[in-house]
């Protein structure tokens, strides 16, 4: 019998996948998983604008394949295809000066466009890959939404497209891609046709709206945030469009890089050490408090928060608690910047309290390894948290985390159970400042009186996988599936 599986072919789309250029979580899963995801029996390219931030290193080894033109409504854009072979894995970058050579990757004036001619560049692409069809095309967030649209309405036609299968992943769902409804016929050039009463969200358009119908698949990055944008708390107002889709609706949990995120090599930290030598974890601490000027005390628990200073990341229960724990016998160190009177808050209390908090108001890549590794645990009370990485990085690091039973956070973290001692961190469910407070008050006490379980749940933490190697496992399957191979 013949046991060897047939090839899957993979075409993700993305705006962005790091090295090349990532603003985010999306950057972030964009530019692991098709490492993780390529084998012989998955052939996993992947496509994205030439953007100008891309770092002339890699510019400098693309290749030319050819250049066609895009029909964008009444226009017909030039559209240059390049290829880079990285990491064992096809790039192809869409080329247009005019709407990639920008100060700025998002937030431009003419982003619906910028977006759409992406979106569709990426079917005439597919057409110029010497003879590369998908059998699954995998696009993500807005900027990809259109896609599964455009290959519905308007690719049919062309041989073998009428074979792929389409994925649709959201990462973040705040993004929808809305606009005024005029460019349906002047850009999209979908007026008249059926999309286009599927694309329309009262007088605008949704791109995100166009993928959730379109898509033969959706997925989200964890389990539970599948579940919850099912409701209207967390559905961005498409939670009616989930649950009729409810039964193509996956989570997989994102991961993270094992190899750049481990304390016995990290290069940014002093004091290596594993669970087997987690004894060296205090001293990176000791030296971090001297840093900072903070009291240097072995005894004494470093909280840290890693974070975007935004509503979403529940900074609003810290501040609320700022008094009382200025109270307890712990330290807060907060790594940030966002809004204003988060940081404002943060650093009025790091100015009163020096030898207890820390503010640095700054994104410094280096620093939160840093903290990651001299932290015993990690404050991440989000209101929503689709998957969210800080909690994985802590727990690779013997950093407990403390955080609200939501999203990818409920699903990474496992409780302290005061009964058998086991557990990778703490947490609590409901949206309360209380409830934050006699969660960490109940951590202080684990600290201080049960300092064997303290051990105990931080080897544990340390050895989850929570690696991309999972994940991607997960995604193999479904693009397997998919397509029926
Ligand atoms: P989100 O994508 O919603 O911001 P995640 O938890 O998914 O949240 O990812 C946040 C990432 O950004 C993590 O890798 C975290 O370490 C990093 N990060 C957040 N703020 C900072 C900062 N001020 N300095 C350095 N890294 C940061």
């Amino acid at each position: 019998m013949n046991t060897k599986k047939s090839q899957v072919k993979i075409l993700l789309a993305a705006f962005e996948a790091d090295p090349f250029y990532k603003s985010g979580g999306l950057g972030d899963v964009a530019g692991s998983l098709p490492r993780y995801v390529a084998s012989d029996n998955y052939d996993i390219r992947v496509i994205l604008p030439k953007l100008s931030t891309i770092p002339q290193k890699y510019v400098d080894k693309m290749q030319f394949i050819e250049s066609f033109t895009v029909p964008l409504g009444w226009r017909n854009q030039y559209c240059g295809l390049f290829e880079l072979k990285f990491s064992g894995v096809r790039y192809y970058f869409v080329d247009n000066e005019f709407y990639f050579n920008r100060p700025k990757v998002y937030g431009e004036f003419d982003d619906g466009e910028r977006i759409a001619f992406f979106s569709k560049a990426v079917l005439e692409s597919i057409e110029h890959m010497n003879g590369f069809i998908p059998d699954v095309l995998h696009c993500n967030d807005w900027h990809t939404a259109l896609t599964p649209v455009f290959l519905r309405e308007q690719y049919m036609q062309v041989p073998g497209f009428d074979q792929i299968k389409t994925i649709f992943t959201i990462h973040n769902l705040k993004f929808q891609g809305m606009f005024s409804a005029d460019m349906i016929g002047n850009i999209l050039g979908l007026a008249g046709t059926p999309a286009e009463s599927q694309i329309k969200m009262g007088d605008a358009v949704n791109f995100m709206q166009g993928a959730l119908r379109y898509s033969d698949m959706l997925t989200t990055v964890s389990p539970s945030y599948a579940k919850e944008i099912c409701t209207p708390y967390y559905g961005e107002h498409m939670d009616g469009l989930f649950n009729a889709r409810r039964a193509s609706l996956v989570g997989i949990l994102n991961g993270i890089d094992y190899k750049e995120f481990d304390p016995l090599y990290d290069k940014n930290i002093e004091f290596h050490f594993s669970d087997k030598t987690i004894q060296n974890k205090k001293k990176n601490k000791l030296k971090l408090q001297e840093e900072l000027g903070l009291e240097v005390d072995e005894t004494i628990p470093m909280y840290t928060i890693i974070s975007r200073l935004t509503e979403q990341k529940g900074l609003d229960l810290v501040t609320y608690i700022l008094p009382q724990l200025m109270e307890r016998k712990m330290q807060l160190v907060i790594l940030g910047v966002g809004d204003q009177k988060y940081e404002e808050a943060f650093t009025w209390y790091a100015n009163n309290n020096p030898k207890k908090v820390a503010a640095l108001m700054k994104f410094d890549a280096k620093l939160s390894n840093v903290l990651y590794a001299a932290s015993d645990a990690l404050l991440v009370p989000s209101r929503f948290e689709p998957c969210g990485l800080t909690q994985m990085m802590a727990m690779r690091y013997g950093t407990l985390p403390i955080v609200r039973e939501t999203g990818g956070l409920k699903d990474s973290v496992a409780p302290y159970n005061e009964y058998t001692g086991s557990g990778t961190g703490f947490s609590f469910a409901n949206f309360n400042a209380h409830e934050l407070l006699s969660t960490i008050d109940n951590s202080l006490m684990v600290w201080y009186d049960r300092p064997k379980d303290w051990l105990k749940m931080q080897k544990q933490a340390m050895k989850k996988d929570y690696s991309w190697r999972s994940s991607a496992k997960q995604y193999r399957k479904l693009y397997r599936k998919i397509a029926g191979k």
